[in-house]
């Protein structure tokens, strides 16, 4: 799932290729990625590309006349920018293919909106103010603009374990599953500490963490072509995606706790003195 880093490339990317140029046609393949009908499609046809942004991990793109397309990747969405298309003929509403929406520029580019697999939760907004989006308004500070007060008021705020109050998007904008679990490991904080529990001192550390992390990944990302993020996000990563690998700060093994749908990674030495997390599901297998 694309987060703050990869959105901000995205952006960086559409910023250095789309703008400035005029929208051919926007196309609509999957109906039900669209969650706005008014205005219509139709509305950017002929619209310049005036702006690229992102507001936590919405991809905001603007046209001339205050519209805005305003996509959530999800977890299996992804942005692919094309040279040029194979034909001009318009997408098929309701088409099979992972290709949900295209927007097809003046000089024979443009971009296409795709989401991989069957759970499809990929979303387009077509919007007069990004603040029309629910999921945006909502939105806390961006997790790389918050100022160290900010940050700690708001993480004391949601009492509840660590990750998962990293992760709520009204709480900070921005972070996901992979970047709170390298966060957790660069601030050297259990997943599971309690918000309201962390001492100044932690907190600091954490709000560092959080800069020095998003930061980091921003730097690599940003330049790479959409098609080469998936890759570099993977690359940088420490605990993520790392279980029964070495931590490459400790040498400890990086273990990893499952949830239903979900699951975390993290080094015993570095986070948790050295104690494994009781995973949940196992204990309920054993018992
Ligand atoms: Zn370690």
């Amino acid at each position: 799932m694309p987060e703050l880093p990869e959105v901000e490339a995205l952006a960086a990317y559409l910023r250095d290729r789309a703008v400035g140029r005029r929208v051919q046609r926007l196309e609509v393949a999957a109906i039900s990625v669209l969650k706005t009908y008014d205005p219509p499609p139709s509305a950017v046809a002929g619209k310049e590309i005036v702006d690229a942004g992102r507001h936590g991990k919405f991809l905001d793109v603007v046209f001339e006349g205050d519209l805005h397309l305003v996509v959530h990747l999800s977890r299996a969405g992804w942005l692919h920018y094309r040279d040029a298309f194979p034909n001009s003929t318009p997408l098929k509403p309701a088409g099979k293919g992972p290709i949900a929406v295209r927007v097809r520029l003046d000089d024979g580019s443009g971009f296409d909106l795709t989401e991989a697999g069957t759970q499809k939760r990929l979303a387009a907004y077509l919007v007069t103010d990004p603040a029309l989006v629910p999921g945006v308004a909502k939105l806390g500070p961006d997790a790389l603009a918050a100022d160290e007060e900010t940050f700690a008021a708001r993480i004391r705020g949601r009492r509840g374990q660590l990750k998962g109050v990293l992760t709520d998007q009204e709480v900070l904008a921005g972070i996901g599953n992979a970047y709170s679990d390298e966060i957790l490991h660069a601030a050297h904080l259990s997943p599971f500490a309690i918000t309201n529990r962390l001492s100044d001192a932690q907190m600091a550390t954490l709000h560092e963490a959080v800069r020095t992390v998003l930061t980091d990944a921003v730097r690599r990302s940003v330049g790479q072509k959409a098609a080469e993020l998936k890759g570099e996000k993977r690359s940088g990563m420490k605990v993520h995606a790392r279980t029964g690998l070495p931590c490459p700060v400790c040498g400890d093994t990086v273990r990893e706790v499952s949830f239903a749908d979900s699951s975390l990674q993290y080094c015993p030495t570095c986070q948790t003195g050295g104690k494994p997390l009781a995973d949940r599901r196992l204990s309920r297998l054993v018992r």
